[in-house]
């Protein structure tokens, strides 16, 4: 028996240095698991043709309350490295993130380093608000992170991931100007620049782009909005004059349509945005929104379009035409 035993652990010792857990051989490209669609989107401009990337979740998922699946769970325990967003976001994760820091699996959580620079709001006290992607400059330093945990992990393209990442960084330092410039410009009355949502995501585009922000539900779509919460911030809308509030992609309708009947009983003229926006969620991939930069722009141009806004030339830089449906009506 013992004579077996020592077998094993010879014939182990001989094939360890080739198994993939134990490390990055040339040829081979990292596996990376992603879980929501901004994680993939940004494994897939950083990790470039070096990472082999599964993206858990898709357009239209809710990552507040997506539970991983069987196959979800096989393919983070087969990754090398696991990217999410962290804060809570993904709400249904957490045993399962234990569970893969007890294995040789890296996680990496992209609200690190907008943590370790200060720039996470709390909802309430205590409670961290998880969206911060939402203001272009902390996806930058989430692009930044990202690059150089993958150097880590994969130290032989060290320099592809960084130089990925950089050149990312000016691309979205375009973005957040054009958007910046588009969403504060004179024409739009300071007291309108409002944006009422299905629940609270966007607080920190709010703060980048100088809006006031109200959701109808908290940052978590876990809890349900209450009757009182639809009657306040119908109120909201009735008495600030509000145009146009804002279905998001990723949470049911019906607190928004619930929102605008009860507006519309006070006297408000109140209708829907003219397209849904992307909050926890990106667009389809091949649909115009499926990646981060194109689901800023989707969102700031249905923002001043739902208001009647004239939405300013995009950068030719960013190399994005607006599809017809998104040309001036
Ligand atoms: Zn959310």
């Amino acid at each position: 028996m013992r004579q077996l035993n020592r077998w094993w652990l010879l014939i182990l010792l001989l094939i360890l240095p080739w198994l993939p857990l134990s490390g990055l051989r040339a040829e081979e490209r990292l596996r990376v698991v992603a879980t929501t669609t901004q994680a993939a989107d940004l494994v897939r401009v950083i990790g470039g043709e070096r990472a082999a990337l599964t993206a858990l979740m898709g357009s239209g998922v809710d990552p507040h309350l997506y539970k991983p699946t069987e196959s979800d769970i096989a393919a983070m325990s087969a990754a090398q490295v696991v990217v999410y967003n962290g804060l809570n976001l993904e709400g249904q994760f957490e045993t399962v993130f234990e569970a893969l820091g007890q294995r040789a699996v890296r996680t990496y959580a992209l609200s690190e380093p907008v943590v370790q620079a200060g720039l996470i709001q709390e909802e309430t006290a205590g409670v961290p608000d998880p969206h911060f992607w939402l203001d272009p400059r902390n996806w930058m330093l989430a692009a930044e992170g990202l690059a150089e945990m993958l150097a880590e992990a994969d130290a032989a393209n060290a320099d592809f991931y960084r130089a990925n990442a950089a050149a990312y960084i000016k691309q979205l330092e375009t973005l957040y100007e054009w958007a910046a410039a588009a969403m504060t410009d004179e024409s739009i009355p300071e007291t309108k620049r409002v944006l009422v949502t299905s629940h609270d995501a966007f607080q920190y585009f709010g703060n980048a782009f100088g809006w006031r922000v109200r959701g109808i539900q908290g940052v978590s779509t876990e809890a349900e909005a209450s009757v009182s919460d639809i009657q306040a911030v119908a109120g909201l809308v009735a008495s600030e004059g509000i145009a146009a509030i804002f279905v998001e992609s990723s949470v049911p309708r019906a607190t928004v349509e619930a929102v605008i009947a009860a507006a519309r009983a006070r006297g408000a003229e109140v209708r829907l945005g003219v397209r849904e926006l992307y909050s926890d969620a990106m667009g389809a991939p091949d649909a115009f929104g499926g990646t981060y930069i194109e689901m800023i722009v989707h969102n700031v141009v249905t923002i001043l379009q739902s208001f009647g806004y004239a939405v300013p030339p995009l950068p030719e830089s960013l190399g994005i035409v607006l599809p017809e449906e998104f040309q001036e009506r």
